[in-house]
């Protein structure tokens, strides 16, 4: 069964390939958009434009960094309800039949057919998009700066989340000490490190699989969604990150 029908395109979506920075952004969450096959995974309006489908703000934030700092995009265009691309394909948490408080019917018994056909139609087009711009760009003697751009709710569970920004970061924190440092020096929102959760939550796999891997710097960013549910937000939050990250590579000299 092939998941996506011709009209639906490609599942990967690449902005200024030709960037002169090393900053490749990586949208795993950018989308709450599902595929017509899938019909609704049996999930409410409301349930299907909230965070358990998408990481809210986190494309237009980014979309906004591709021009202040001129750097290159990749993102997956569909909804993380049918694969979520930040998990590799064995992970129980890459089509979740529960997300915090929602029962996601649709993914409650998925056949191995079915896994295998949402795994090749999301996940394999966008890991391989990846590999190859990062091999590319390997080859000509540019190595990338990896950094993951998402976003999370401000309540979860129930309880009220604090920090504003997270630094996440596997094995190779060097990008996330040095963005933590400059965020202590200037104060501007909570920014902490490896919060509102962290590599044994399973959440670092686009880190691990093309940062550490390829020995590239590389560091997670999270957003709280309510700083960035408007174009205001965005641009203010955008402005923020094009500091912070310009200062943390200056300072690691690139
Ligand atoms: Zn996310």
């Amino acid at each position: 069964m092939k998941l996506l029908t011709e009209a639906e395109g490609s599942p990967v979506a690449v902005e200024n390939p030709e960037a002169l920075s090393p900053l490749l952004l990586v949208c795993e969450h950018a989308s709450r958009h599902l595929p017509e096959k899938m019909g609704t995974l049996g999930l409410s309006p409301d349930a299907l434009s909230s965070h358990i489908a998408w990481d809210p703000g986190a494309l237009a934030v980014s979309q906004l960094l591709v021009k202040s700092l001129d750097a290159a995009l990749v993102y997956q265009r569909f909804s993380r309800l049918v694969y979520d691309c930040n998990r590799p394909p064995e992970a129980e948490a890459a089509m979740p039949s529960v997300s915090e408080v929602f029962e996601i019917p649709g993914n409650a018994a998925i056949s191995a057919a079915e896994r295998a056909a949402r795994t090749d139609a999301l996940y394999v087009p966008f890991r391989d998009e990846l590999a190859d711009f990062i091999a590319a760009r390997k080859a000509s003697g540019r190595l990338p700066v990896l950094v993951t751009m998402h976003s999370f709710t401000p309540v979860y569970h129930g309880r009220q989340r604090d920090v504003e920004v997270g630094i996440l970061h596997d094995t190779d924190k060097r990008l996330a000490a040095s963005m933590l440092e400059v965020a202590e020096r200037t104060k501007r929102f909570d920014v902490r490190r490896n919060e509102p959760y962290g590599p044994a939550d399973g959440v670092t796999h686009t880190l691990i699989e093309h940062g550490v891997k390829n020995g590239l710097l590389n560091v997670m960013i999270e957003i709280r969604n309510d700083l960035i549910q408007d174009e205001a937000g965005q641009k203010v939050m955008a402005g923020y990150l094009t500091g912070l990250l310009g200062e943390s590579l200056q300072a690691l000299s690139l």
